[in-house]
């Protein structure tokens, strides 16, 4: 199964990918966590994105749609994986669609986890304590940079795939667990 984790950002699409993985045996592909990944090894693709992620911009589609094209091929991929925090524009989303319709598979669940965007900032606030402050993008003003970008740029892949009746509503407002357990539910009907 091929799933989509969709949301703003701090909705807990991480924590949950994290609970699909081990409950699924899905891997994970989060494309912040591979562009931190290449921002700490100082690889090309981290010196590209390191100011466009730390200003809370998004880095240009075809970089990002190569690196995920590669990852989908790895062996941990062939039983399905989970996209966390890919497609964030309707580029992405085409491109994605065409590197899976080339392998014959597709998305099958688009999960959007829906939050109150006053609730976000807390829990970033929240995340940059527990972490220190590792990520240098986890802070208020770039949050708020991040959420207008998400409302421009990602909101609109949503008509996107709603297009293809693949887009399930989860109440993100909701404890860690009920979230979960709320899309346990929808992956039983899709099974
Ligand atoms: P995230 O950990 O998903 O919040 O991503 C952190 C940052 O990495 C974002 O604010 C963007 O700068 C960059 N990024 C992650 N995924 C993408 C993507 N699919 N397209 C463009 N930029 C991305």
């Amino acid at each position: 199964m091929n799933i989509v984790l969709f949301g703003p950002p701090g909705a807990g699409k991480g924590t949950q990918s994290d609970r699909l993985k081990e409950k699924h045996g899905l891997a994970h592909l989060s494309t912040g966590d591979m562009l931190r990944a290449a921002v700490e090894a100082d690889t090309l693709l981290g010196r590209q994105a390191k100011a466009i992620m730390d200003e809370g911009a998004l880095v240009p589609d075809d970089l990002i749609c190569s690196v995920v094209a590669d990852r989908i091929e790895a062996p941990d991929c062939k039983r399905g994986f989970i996209l966390d925090g890919f497609p964030r524009t309707v580029a992405q989303a085409e491109a994605l669609d065409r590197m899976l319709e080339s392998r014959q598979r597709g998305i099958d669940v688009v999960l959007l986890i829906e939050v109150d965007e006053a609730a976000l900032v807390g829990r970033i606030e929240q995340r940059m304590a527990e972490t220190g402050g590792s990520r240098s993008d986890d802070n208020v003003e770039t949050l708020k940079k991040r959420l207008d970008v998400y409302r421009r740029q990602t909101a609109p892949v949503l008509p996107y795939y709603r297009a293809h009746g693949i887009v399930r509503e989860i109440d993100g407002m909701q404890s860690i667990d009920e979230v979960s357990a709320d899309i346990e539910k929808v992956l039983a009907g899709i099974d």
